[in-house]
């Protein structure tokens, strides 16, 4: 048996498909014990997931996914079992939000200038109260018809070089660290092997990481190839980082991998939740 751990996943309060609700039931369908909430740059989902974890007899720990500016690239660290009413973490995420807006009103008016109107009021609608993010605006394009699928408009028209694109100055990775351990969590490099830094600069920024307090990476996810699980585990040992493992999971057709299919941590690791409290009886 798998172990039944997935700390990476999105809901409605970013851009998961799911409500708190249908997440944690449908994780809980598929088995999954102890399950973190980590919607990005934002924590307003998790008292829904965990009154409803509580109804399913699953256990929810606390997260988020933060965007991070690192050497004017953008990478993500989780923060785990933070404190969700932690009042500077709220202040900086409610900054984050209207940036994101600024950011997305910046890219609609790129995406008109190659006959797309009104992505912005477009994607606005589809997000409701949402943290605004691009796969909104992707999933607008969509269904007005414009593209045929996501995947499509982010390589045609939201990545760098490409007309519905923006570069946004993130937080900064010391920032980004120091906020989840002010509010009481751990935090995690996202998905490593995702940022395309090449050898160099990727052990710059487990060593960076690391010496900023940062105490482990994402090895087993459904951002990583399998053969990825590997390098990344011995990574996680030769830089004294621990090892954590989750889906990243934003909803039915819209992920790599579904919830409670994620392969073991490669021998040798040692996992993040191994002296936590709430997961002791998977140990
Ligand atoms: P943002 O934080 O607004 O830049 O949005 C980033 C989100 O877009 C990521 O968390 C992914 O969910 C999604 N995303 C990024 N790149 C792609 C891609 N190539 N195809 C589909 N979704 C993507
Ligand atoms: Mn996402
Ligand atoms: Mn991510
Ligand atoms: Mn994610």
């Amino acid at each position: 048996m798998p172990v039944a751990i997935d700390l990476h996943c999105h809901s409605t309060f970013s851009d998961g498909a799911l409500s708190p609700e249908a997440l944690v039931a449908y994780a809980a369908e598929r088995g999954v014990k102890v399950l973190a909430l980590t919607d990005h740059d934002e924590v307003g989902g998790l008292a829904r997931a965990r009154q409803a974890a509580q109804q399913h007899g699953i256990t929810l720990i606390n997260g988020v996914e933060i965007s991070v500016t690192w050497k004017k690239r953008t990478i993500h660290v989780v923060g785990l079992r933070i404190d969700a009413e932690n009042a500077a973490m709220r202040q900086v995420f409610e900054g984050v939000r209207l940036a994101r807006e600024a950011r997305a009103f910046e890219m609609s008016q790129g995406l008109a200038k190659v006959g797309f109107a009104d992505v912005y009021a477009g994607a606005k609608a589809l997000a409701g109260n949402s943290i605004l993010t691009r796969s909104h605006l992707a999933q607008y394009l969509v269904n007005a018809g414009h593209v045929k699928n996501v995947k499509t408009v982010f390589k045609k028209y939201l990545v760098k070089g490409k007309p519905g694109f923006v570069d946004h100055e993130w937080m900064a990775l010391p920032e980004a660290i120091h906020l989840i351990q002010q509010s009481g969590g751990v935090a995690v490099l996202a998905h490593p092997g995702r940022y395309d830094l090449g050898m160099i600069n990727l052990h710059l920024l487990l060593n960076e990481f690391r010496d900023c307090g940062g105490v482990g990476i994402e090895v087993v996810t459904g951002s990583h190839q399998p053969p990825q699980f590997v390098q990344f585990a011995k990574l996680a040992h030769r830089f004294g980082l621990k090892a954590s493992q989750g889906s990243d999971y934003h909803g039915p057709g819209m992920s790599f991998i579904g919830m409670g299919q994620l392969p073991d941590l490669p021998h040798g690791c040692e996992p993040l939740w191994r002296d936590w409290p709430e997961a002791d009886f998977l140990q």
